[in-house]
């Protein structure tokens, strides 16, 4: 049997004719870039996370750019993030000659630990920038709390938590700006790139709205410089057909995730290959299954492989540790719970098309493992 980490073809095949007809709509129309599709996008997406507003834009990262730029980051500036995440979350950052105190995270969730970051806040700081690994939120109680106790705006990286929840309040709709990715790999994933970002904040809509069409707010009159980064109505008309299955994926992802876990303990597993840790406020929208396998993992994953599992590690060099990064000053041992979960994480095949009997082949592939490793 072969299970690949993520097959998408089962999800597009039965949505095909749906989709060619988005395409050909907007071909139709003529209207490529922004318009129509993409404000209706941008509400249904609104509506969808619990904002009032949503902004289309190129990508997750350009989403977390353009998030950094309408609070007026500046040179020296410095924003409180996580180490333990997709490189963006940092060259938001760096980009505006910005700088990340990164704090450590809480290793059970993977997500940035909330009682690090008081201590992490100085003078110099402009805003906190959470990110919902995997799915699941991080805790935006205990993070909005610091944040208003310091007159410091959160961001929230919601590139993996479209839907997710936590105390029955979605992703991106806590923090001042929530920022979501279309990538295609992601829980909803376009034909190609997108992102947008959501919003209560009206004023902040509408500086989002310029910053995304070079800082003019009418064509050709530009009161300030922002950057090229808009949404295509291709790609807009084709989320626009996915969105209506997401909730139903999403409780798939989370019916292959309990499955998975309870394989594992079914199998006397769980002390050797840690399943995820949910935490019973949230609803974690799994857009990985990511257990912790202290010892042999890469053994473990070369032994997946060697029987068509496959498995990827989100990820394996800390933001703090990567080159480009070194001018900040951080050495190995900063942070070693993000160093730690480098190490030791890895994300096993979890999509909602999956079948019961990939998942117990997955199971049983590890247990073939745990067994010779015991012995
Ligand atoms: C995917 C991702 C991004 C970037 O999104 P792109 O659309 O690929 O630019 C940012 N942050 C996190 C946590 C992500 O997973």
């Amino acid at each position: 049997m072969k299970v690949p980490l993520l097959d998408l073809r089962g999800q597009h095949q039965p949505l095909r004719s749906q989709l060619l007809e988005a395409v050909a709509r907007v071909i139709d129309s003529q209207q490529f870039v922004l318009g129509r599709e993409v404000e209706a996008l941008e509400s249904e997406i609104a509506e969808y996370s619990g904002t009032k507003f949503g902004i289309g834009c190129a990508s997750g990262s350009d989403a977390l750019l353009l998030a950094l730029m309408a609070l007026n980051l500046s040179p020296g500036d410095e924003v409180v993030t996580t180490p333990f995440s997709f490189f963006a979350t940092a060259s938001a950052i760096t980009r505006l000659g910005a700088v990340p105190r990164f704090v450590d995270i809480d290793p059970q969730t993977y997500n940035i630990d909330s009682s690090l970051i008081e201590a992490a806040i100085t003078f110099r700081t402009r805003a906190i920038l959470p990110v919902h690994m995997y799915g699941q939120c991080a805790e935006m109680d205990a993070i909005l709390a610091v944040g208003a106790r310091h007159g410091l705006p959160v961001v929230e990286d919601a590139a993996q938590a479209i839907g997710a929840e936590d105390s029955g309040r979605r992703a991106g709709s806590t923090g001042r700006v929530g920022c979501f990715s279309f990538y295609p790999t992601k829980n909803l994933g376009g034909g190609g790139d997108g992102g947008m970002l959501v919003t209560n904040d009206e004023a902040l809509a509408e500086r989002l709205r310029r910053l995304r069409v070079h800082g003019g707010a009418t064509e050709y009159h530009h009161d300030e410089v922002g950057i090229n980064s808009r949404l295509d109505a291709m790609q807009a008309a084709i989320l626009r057909v996915k969105l209506k299955y997401l909730d139903g994926w999403s409780e798939a992802r989370r019916q292959k995730a309990a499955f998975y876990t309870e394989l594992l303990r079914e199998a006397d597993l769980a002390i050797e290959i840690v399943p995820p840790f949910v935490a019973p406020a949230g609803r974690h929208i799994f857009h990985q299954y990511v257990v912790r396998i202290p010892k042999h993992r890469d053994a473990m994953m070369k032994h997946l492989a060697h029987h068509g599992v496959g498995s990827k590690v989100y990820y394996p060099v800390p933001l703090h540790l990567q080159a480009c990064f070194a001018f900040l000053g951080y050495g190995t041992g900063a942070f070693p719970e993000a160093e730690r979960a480098a190490l030791e994480t890895v994300a096993l095949p979890c999509f909602p098309e999956m079948t019961e009997d990939q998942q117990r082949y997955v199971v049983e592939v590890l247990t073939k493992f745990q067994a010779e490793a015991r012995a």
